[in-house]
């Protein structure tokens, strides 16, 4: 079996959370012998992250300045088709799914988008959420090749044992492909205004929803967020629609979906809109007066209080430690 492992390019160097592909990589092998390839897209793009010695690394003689989506998906595909490959796994990210379901027309391969969970017992199922979140569909896999976008944050970062001294930083083969001439031509790359990329770094992100009632009181808020290294604030929509917070900073179906470790719902009901952009949160909290309040069904712990009373007192608590 041969899985091909797409890197994803972010700020033109790897993603690190490419790194997660490695361990849904080994769930899809479980326990069969399997090769691994990473397919770096582009040959202009620093590399930081390290990765398996013994995985084959091909490099596509593209820069990310040529970026050609068309031409990326049939070389991709025709590399495939060469060496055989079963599963060809992305990132679901920006990047990658600009090429990657055309990858599964060009090699004929079912196309599974936003997979957050993979289990491989008797069969391998594939998981993905569809109606906004609300429900999971299960996707048996058949002898057919599958192309996968995963989601970002559904797998740990893959992590080395330490006796097999298999973490290194030298790509060990390299294979040069020249693509096509495009059809279509990337004219420029246009960096949004203002772009805020904390809430996909941040490892605890404070949501804070309707319930804290106006911008001043959103003092609280990042006071709480201070006490958690690498975290950063963000918000529902109605927080973002009463300007309280820039929309950069709006969680959800129409805002950003975040992956980090913790998420701190403050005074958020658990809209099935807000709970789609959650999902790839390791762990929830909820802090909300209504015990009834949605957003307790998908937490993980939940503390049913005003923020107002609770917040101060965990801050003083916190104080004194
Ligand atoms: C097409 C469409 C797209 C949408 N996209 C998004 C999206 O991307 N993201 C998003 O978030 N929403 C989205 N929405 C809006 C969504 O439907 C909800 O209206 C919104 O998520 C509710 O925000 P909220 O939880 O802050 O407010 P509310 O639903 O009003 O909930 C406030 C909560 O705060 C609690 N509360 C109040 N005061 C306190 C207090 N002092 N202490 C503790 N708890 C308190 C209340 O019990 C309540 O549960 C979308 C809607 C539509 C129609």
């Amino acid at each position: 079996m041969c899985i091909l492992i797409i890197a994803d390019i972010k700020n033109n160097q790897i993603n690190p959370a490419t790194a997660e592909l490695f361990t849904a990589a080994n769930t899809i092998a479980k326990d069969i012998i399997t090769t691994v390839y990473l397919l770096i897209p582009c040959n202009d793009v620093k590399i930081t992250s390290n990765y398996r010695p013994d995985v084959k690394t091909i490099v596509i003689g593209m820069s990310i300045y040529n970026y050609n989506a068309q031409g990326l998906s049939k070389a991709i595909a025709s590399i495939a088709h060469d060496i055989k490959a079963h599963y060809i796994i992305g990132l679901h990210t920006p990047f990658t799914i600009d090429f990657l379901p055309s990858i599964s027309i060009e090699y004929n391969a079912h196309c599974i988008t936003q997979v957050h969970t993979i289990q491989h017992d008797e069969h391998l199922t594939f998981v993905r959420g569809s109606c906004s979140g609300k429900l999971d569909q299960y996707i048996d896999i058949d002898n057919k090749p599958v192309v996968a976008s995963i989601a970002p944050g559904s797998f740990d970062e893959y992590v080395a044992d330490d006796t097999d001294n298999s973490i290194n930083d030298t790509i060990n083969e390299v294979t040069q492909i020249t693509i096509a001439a495009a059809e279509k031509q990337l004219c420029t790359f246009i960096t949004k205004e203002n772009k805020d990329s904390s809430l996909d770094e941040a490892d605890i992100i404070i949501g804070v929803g309707k319930g804290i009632g106006s911008k001043d009181n959103l003092t609280l808020i990042y006071n709480f967020a201070k006490i958690f290294p690498h975290s950063a604030v963000a918000g529902s929509r109605i927080v973002c629609d009463y300007g309280w917070l820039p929309y950069s900073k709006q969680v959800g179906i129409t805002g950003k979906s975040i992956a980090p470790r913790v998420y701190i719902a403050c005074a958020i009901s658990g809209s099935s809109q807000h709970i789609a952009g959650i999902k790839g949160a390791k762990t929830i909290i909820a802090i909300n007066k209504d015990n009834d309040a949605p957003i307790f069904n998908i937490s993980h712990y939940g503390v049913v209080e005003d923020i107002f009373t609770f917040i101060p007192q965990f801050l003083e608590y916190v104080k004194r430690l």
